[in-house]
């Protein structure tokens, strides 16, 4: 029985919360590049959103649509990239959720001034399948924080002890 389980409690949570935020912070809103697209022209970003429609290939290359719920951008990625996506979000589906390491660009010049992502990288976060209720890649950092944080807690409740005067 842990002798101190409302610090243990309180780490636990506290860990969670973090976790959370470290897992929100270094992904950029669709919509926050849209609207402020001169800023974020050139720069490097990460998004996280779920493929909606189709591929479109292109030789080597593809494109896919992603959306997170703010807006929607279309990722030009290796088509080895977009052949790992298994399901596209439309009525019946909802689409893999991906999360996109890349280049933005407000006026592409390759592709005649498009607003669109070059990627560096494109991973698979949630594989998607018919609608029903997915859960959000919010919710599973969560859950993995409170994993790490359960395991925090018992190191520090089993642990040795530290000494008190
Ligand atoms: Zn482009």
């Amino acid at each position: 029985m842990c002798k101190t389980l409302k610090l243990c409690v309180l780490t636990a949570a506290l860990a969670a919360v973090l976790a959370g935020l470290a897992a929100a912070a270094d992904v950029t809103a669709v919509n926050e590049l849209v609207d402020r697209s001169l800023q974020w022209n050139g720069k490097t970003v990460a998004i996280e959103g779920e493929a909606i429609g189709e591929m479109l290939p292109r030789g080597n290359y593809a494109w896919v649509n992603v959306n997170d719920g703010t807006n929607a951008i279309g990722v030009w990625m290796p088509l080895a990239d977009a052949k790992k996506i298994s399901v596209y979000g439309d009525y019946h589906h909802t689409g893999d959720t991906l999360r996109v390491t890349g280049t933005f660009s407000r006026d592409c010049a390759e592709h005649g001034g498009d607003v669109d992502i070059h990627s560096d990288s494109v991973q698979i976060v949630k594989t998607g399948g018919a609608v029903g209720h997915p859960v959000s890649g919010g919710k599973k950092a969560a859950a993995a924080g409170l994993s790490a944080a359960a395991l925090l807690a018992a190191l520090f409740c089993f642990g040795p002890r530290a000494k008190r005067r």
